[in-house]
């Protein structure tokens, strides 16, 4: 039998373990699935945005993965840490594959970051996600009127949504209710989404980008002077030639560039073409605007500086410039490319593949792509575990590996406890008169699952 430990239960450590136990070169396969903290699901769970309530059923697929009779979710482990080094986790399995993610954001690099008022996206999705980690964050929303997002990808289109929608809309999600409660306080009334480059090359993808003109309470505006600096706008030929997902964003972009304002509560500006210089504070450490210098584009997709500067008022700044991964104790870490090394998923260390040890997922390739992308991904690192097999099944191993955890002082939460989470988020949404609503809060997590118990 081949013991597998997947660190991590987002979607590239559950693909890795579904591949694991479905294929047929290696009989036999048994996977535990752990994950640090006591819910399963990773990004699906504490990522996708509340309102998107489609890409949130994929939680359904994978919860299908984790029922598998030969696959055991180990919630509430973390691996890296004094009790359970990676070391020794490789003792107790014959192969971890690491599915850990990139858990942090990346930072600007200007002037007045520190200030009062300006956090990473990652921080406020985290928190509107419920995320345990989380529950201490505040954001000030009730002195905020006007907020600046700084980014173009679709995590800046996620808070800019969240920070313009009205609670009405939100009070259906699963959104704990400290969240909810305090964008109901929220007298937001502009949010202003800036990217450094052209609307040919924001990130983010159109089906996000439109839905910013479906919220009932918000005018979108793009300002028709600065699409027009991009040099494919005003080409039909050039833009033509870009990729389809360009095309349509252009495409969306000219529409609300032509509106007229429907004369709305809020309002979502999309800026482009300025490059974040300093953040702006006033006596009292706090955040009052952003200073951007207005750009222009260099003729190789990227943009150089004009000299010329503008302020934008702001008492919330949200970085949304991209998340990095974090290095994990004892597994060898790229610094520039915040990933671990690999080939084909077999972690490389000092220039050799280590027998034993694989990655999959954003810790493997970066944090890009869509939640499918991680299914390939995940294939190629579990074809490179099976090639492994034969040598990795020689050692002998000790008896189940939760009694080494449990020895360890490890207090696993394993199925029937997240199932007692989520029956506790489905009461708790009862007695608030909403749908399912989560804990956010690692004391509540925890008491819900009694891992002494489960
Ligand atoms: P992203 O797509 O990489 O976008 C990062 C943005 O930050 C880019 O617009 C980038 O501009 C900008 N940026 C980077 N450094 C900057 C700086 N110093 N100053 C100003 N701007 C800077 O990252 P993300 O939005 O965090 O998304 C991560 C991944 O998750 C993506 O693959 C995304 O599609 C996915 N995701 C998908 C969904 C969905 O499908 N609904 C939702 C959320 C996230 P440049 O292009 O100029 O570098």
């Amino acid at each position: 039998m081949l013991r597998v430990a997947v660190v991590g239960s987002g979607p590239s450590g559950v693909y890795a373990a579904q591949t694991l136990v479905q294929q047929r070169e290696v009989p036999g396969v048994r996977v535990d699935v752990l994950d640090r903290l006591p819910a399963p699901y990773g990004l699906v769970r504490y990522g996708v945005a509340p309102d998107h309530e489609k890409i949130k059923s994929l939680q359904g697929s994978l919860r299908t993965v984790l029922e598998d009779e030969r696959i055991r979710f180990l919630g509430n482990v973390e691996v890296g840490g004094n009790a359970l080094p990676t070391e020794r986790l490789l003792e107790l399995y014959h192969a971890v594959v690491y599915c850990v993610g990139a858990a942090r954001d990346r930072m600007l690099g200007i002037p007045g970051e520190e200030l009062t008022g300006v956090h990473s996206a990652t921080a406020f999705v985290s928190w509107y996600s419920g995320h345990p980690d989380a529950a201490a964050q505040t954001f000030g929303l009730p002195g905020v009127d006007t907020a600046v997002v700084v980014g173009a990808g679709n995590v800046a289109v996620d808070v800019t949504r969240i920070l313009a929608r009205g609670t009405a809309e939100l009070t259906p999600t699963d959104m704990p209710q400290p969240a909810l409660g305090a964008l109901a306080e929220s007298r937001v009334r502009t949010v202003s989404m800036v990217a450094r480059r052209g609307p040919s090359q924001g990130r983010f993808t159109t089906k996000e980008l439109r839905e910013l003109g479906t919220l009932p309470e918000v005018d979108v505006r793009a300002d028709p002077a600065e699409l027009a600096l991009d040099p494919v706008y005003g080409d039909p030929a050039a833009a033509a030639a870009l990729p389809a997902v360009a095309r349509r964003n252009l495409e969306v972009l000219r529409g609300w560039a032509q509106a007229d304002p429907a004369g709305r509560p809020r309002r979502v500006a999309l800026r482009f073409y300025l490059r974040p210089v300093e953040v702006l504070g006033g006596p009292d450490g706090r955040v009052t605007g952003m200073r951007f210098e207005r750009t222009a584009p260099d003729g190789r997709g990227g943009v150089t500086g004009t000299g010329v500067y503008e302020d934008v008022e702001a008492q919330l700044v949200l970085r949304s410039v991209g998340y990095r991964g974090v290095p994990l104790a004892g597994l060898p870490f790229d610094p520039a490319k915040g990933t671990v090394p690999h080939a084909a998923g077999r972690v490389v260390r000092a220039g050799r593949a280590s027998l034993g040890e694989y990655v999959a997922g954003w810790i493997k390739r970066g944090p890009t792509g869509v939640i499918g992308t991680n299914r390939p991904c995940a294939k190629e690192t579990v074809s490179s575990l099976l090639q492994d097999a034969g040598a990795l099944v020689r050692r002998d191993l000790p008896d189940d590996p939760l009694n080494a955890l449990r020895a360890a002082g490890l207090r696993p939460v394993r199925w029937p406890g997240w199932l007692a989470i989520e029956a506790a988020e489905a009461a708790l949404g009862r007695s608030l008169g909403r749908r399912s609503v989560k804990i956010p809060d690692w004391a509540g997590l925890l008491a819900a699952a009694d891992p002494d118990r489960s």
